[in-house]
């Protein structure tokens, strides 16, 4: 059948109704007036019974209702636009974020960013979330120390348990699933995008929240895109589980409810700067 056409019922006048009519009108005898009545009524019944091709118009396919919400985005794409939660504006740490015990958190805020300070573990925010976009722009030390793991460590935990690693692997070689835009130790990044050291970063992040089984297992996994500086470098990944350094994802599968999103303390003093974040 051709595309533009779909099947629908319509009253199909039958092409022998005008003979019927002539020969009621010329007859006009009252047996075969009713007799031929009784055939046209059954004739036109089983006709609209008749399933006819109805060319399809470019309406019916068309959505008005209901509009769509108008958001104004930022000056640039870098910049929250109208409907964003802003997580850190470069002064403020203390409104959207504590520590690990729910206190204040012990980085430093100097020069429009915050720092990581050794030993005073993760800040958290105070809000939690489920489905979000995640802009965060981070910064590696511009004095390098260390290799592999040792340089620039950080991460940006979502829900608070699934890492996005942030690490300098500006000429900096360590296990492809646990550089710098990996999904810790689950996936990759499909390219290395990194900036030199001590140049601002950014990680633009879609995440969508799992869902779950009655028995605690998911039901659909939690899935994951991100673009580092720019560049597509996690396309809608599948989580297998929580983020392990040690052990199976799947085997820490349990059921869970919006989360925070968690900075590491990973003792390398890494900065962040401009957080906000869309509730989807
Ligand atoms: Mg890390």
């Amino acid at each position: 059948m051709n595309k533009e056409y779909y099947t629908g019922k319509q009253v199909k006048v039958p092409a022998f109704y005008p003979v019927y009519l002539f020969t009621i009108l010329k007859i006009n005898k009252m047996k075969t007036y009713i007799l031929s009545f009784l055939l046209l009524t059954i004739a036109v019944v089983v006709s609209a019974q008749e399933e006819l091709p109805m060319k399809m118009e470019h309406e019916m396919t068309e959505i008005w209702d209901p509009e769509v919400v108008k958001v104004t985005p930022g000056e640039t794409p870098a910049d929250a636009p109208s409907d964003a939660i802003v997580l850190f504006d470069g002064v403020d740490l203390e409104n959207e974020w504590t520590n690990d015990k729910g206190e204040k958190p012990g980085w430093e805020v100097a020069n429009g960013c915050v720092t990581v300070k050794q030993g005073t573990g993760v800040i958290k925010t105070k809000r939690s979330f489920n489905d979000f976009q995640l802009h965060i722009e981070w910064r590696s030390p511009a004095e390098v120390t260390g290799e592999s793991q040792g340089r620039g460590n950080s991460g940006i935990f979502l829900q608070g348990i699934y890492e996005v690693q942030v690490l300098d692997n500006y000429n900096n070689r360590t296990y492809r699933n646990g550089q710098a835009g990996s999904v810790y130790k689950q996936y990759a990044p499909l390219v290395n995008a990194c900036k030199a050291p001590g140049e601002w970063q950014t990680y633009d992040i879609i995440y969508t929240a799992p869902r779950f089984n009655n028995d605690g297992t998911y039901f659909t996994p939690p899935t994951v895109t991100v673009l580092h500086n720019g560049v597509l470098i996690q396309n809608h990944v599948k989580l297998r589980g929580p983020t392990e350094f040690i052990g199976i994802p799947e085997y820490s599968v349990k059921r869970h409810g919006a989360g925070p999103i968690v900075l590491q303390d990973h003792g390398n003093p890494v900065s962040y700067r401009n957080i906000w974040i869309r509730e989807l």
